[in-house]
């Protein structure tokens, strides 16, 4: 158990709390977008030290958030899981704290009621399953998974072409939907009266982002729209990990235009610690503001 890995949130009568799997990763900014400088990060000081380096290479956290509602306990995305088999050796055969770290902050896997991923990539997914006796077995047997009917069409055509890139559905996907746990849904989906979803697809062809509303108060958790807040300042940047290149800029820029100057909190799913603030005008850009 890792106490730095938790923070927690209120928006309202909603807790909101980040469980982060794997801390400030660091690599080249090349891998936010091919049009940046390895070391881009020196040239915006305001992301320093929290989202970058001095010398101005990149961080990059791993995490998902836990909501209690007044009547309901939500996971909004599953990080990358123990015991798997990836590509990336980074993401091969680890051994995380996140139930740990769950447990910990106050949520019982047993009492989650709802589990909702944005998207269906590999670090979006992981602990929707664990490993038990040999077998993977949904980790919140209780909960309904929620995911967005085009993203799930989306990777059923995936698998079936046979992409590499659709290796963990055998481990993070498909268990749960043997088990009878999924409900496919619209971009739209009300999940209950303070959490809904809406579209921001180009990461990924169904991507969702999450909207949370609670006593006048609002927070967004991005998903992977970004995956850092340099992105809050080159929004028109092309994205090295979206599908659809062109989509993924125009909802960067529909993002930030919506949010910006305004009261809501924008919660990162890749930002470093602390994760969250508020996107501010700068000059001709924008930044991300701690609160
Ligand atoms: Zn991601």
């Amino acid at each position: 158990m890792a106490a730095e890995n938790i923070r927690h949130w209120k928006i309202g009568d909603v807790q909101v709390t980040r469980i982060v799997e794997i801390d400030a990763h660091q690599d080249p900014f090349t891998m936010v977008s091919p049009e940046l400088a390895p070391d881009a990060g020196k040239n915006y000081p305001w992301l320093i030290p929290h989202f970058c380096t001095p010398e101005g290479v990149m961080k990059i956290s791993f995490q998902a958030f836990a909501m209690k509602t007044p009547d309901r306990t939500i996971i909004v995305d599953t990080c990358i899981g123990s015991d798997r088999e990836r590509a990336h050796p980074g993401f091969s055969h680890m051994q995380s704290d996140y139930l740990d770290d769950l447990a910990h902050a106050g949520y019982d896997p047993e009492k989650v009621d709802t589990v909702l991923c944005t998207h269906l990539h590999f670090d979006h997914v992981g602990w929707n399953t664990k490993l038990v006796d040999g077998q993977w077995v949904p980790t919140f047997p209780n909960a309904r998974y929620l995911f967005g009917d085009k993203e799930f069409e989306f990777w059923k055509h995936e698998i079936a072409e046979g992409k590499e890139h659709a290796s963990h559905f055998p481990d993070s996907v498909d268990p749960v939907v043997k088990a009878g746990l999924v409900d496919l849904i619209g971009p739209n989906h009300q999940v209950c009266e303070e959490v809904s979803l809406f579209p921001t697809p180009g990461h990924t062809a169904g991507h969702v982002s999450v909207m949370i509303k609670s006593k006048g108060q609002e927070a967004v958790i991005t998903g992977d729209l970004m995956h850092h807040p340099i992105q809050l300042a080159e929004p028109g940047l092309p994205a090295t990990f979206d599908e659809d290149t062109e989509q993924g800029v125009a909802t960067r820029k529909a993002f930030v235009q919506r949010f910006a100057d305004t009261d809501v909190t924008v919660i990162g799913s890749h930002f470093c610690d602390p994760t969250a603030g508020r996107i501010v005008s700068d000059e001709k850009s924008w930044r991300l503001k701690l609160d």
